[in-house]
């Protein structure tokens, strides 16, 4: 790699650095996760101060020091900074959650289908009105799970294989798969009919697509819940984000 590079990026998170600088983590297609310093970003009117607060899209100038290996940013040329997600605390925690998630699973390597999607995820939610976060923030989930490689099977089952079909079907967090009726047992946790075939067919829908996609109320609830245990269970970590008890 160059020592110059222009790359898109996300920022998922700002601090402090000394007294003046600050640290902020990018998450870059291709490069995945980055940590650079904006020098000088809380001095006076330093330009890098606002332009790098968390869930900014833009074009990052970086220079890269490959002896000491880190990152300087040079510059953050803003597309979207999302005023709406900063100014509504579920929209904020939702975002978070995305954040956490990209943290821990490194960005997927630094996969372009996951900043796609990241972007767009954050377009939406954007926009949104409150009543369609929880469409937003499961579509993300699900989408990721399978840009990851971690998308349940949800037509044959994880245990005896033989197909899943309507009826009751739950996920096995142990065996990070979708199960059927007859293989159901303790500690896997149990959904609707409904919540498999919402899955199968936003699958292939884009995202603002899927959110005209109707799914009762409490079945809702239920997927995004069994979506938060599962990343848990395929990252081996708690998801502090979930800890608001907003999401
Ligand atoms: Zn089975």
């Amino acid at each position: 790699m160059s020592r110059n590079l222009k790359t898109p990026a996300i920022s998922l998170k700002a601090g402090r650095f000394g007294e003046i600088h600050k640290q902020v983590t990018l998450f870059t297609p291709g490069e995945g996760i980055l940590r650079g310093i904006a020098y000088g970003a809380y001095k006076g009117k330093g330009k890098l101060g606002g332009t790098t607060e968390p869930f900014t899209w833009g074009l990052a100038g970086l220079y890269h020091d490959p002896v000491k290996d880190t990152y300087k940013i040079t510059d953050f040329e803003v597309y979207d900074q999302f005023e709406n997600i900063r100014g509504n605390l579920r929209k904020y925690y939702c975002a978070s959650l995305w954040a956490e998630i990209l943290l821990k699973s490194y960005g997927g390597g630094g996969s372009p289908e996951l900043f796609r999607l990241t972007r767009e995820g954050l377009t939406l939610l954007n926009s949104v009105e409150t009543r369609n976060i929880d469409g937003v923030l499961i579509q993300y989930l699900w989408k990721a799970l399978i840009i990851l490689g971690s998308g349940p099977d949800l037509s044959s089952c994880a245990n005896c294989e033989g197909s899943i079909s309507g009826g009751s079907w739950a996920l096995d967090l142990h065996k990070a798969g979708a199960i059927c009726g007859s293989c159901i047992h303790e500690g896997a946790i149990v959904l609707e009919a409904g919540a498999r075939r919402y899955l199968i067919h936003t699958s292939s829908l884009g995202m603002s697509e899927a959110l005209k996609i109707n799914l009762q109320e409490k079945a809702m609830g239920e997927l995004k819940n069994a979506l938060f245990s599962l990343f848990e269970s395929i990252l081996e970590v708690p998801l502090n984000t979930l800890k608001s008890g907003l999401l």
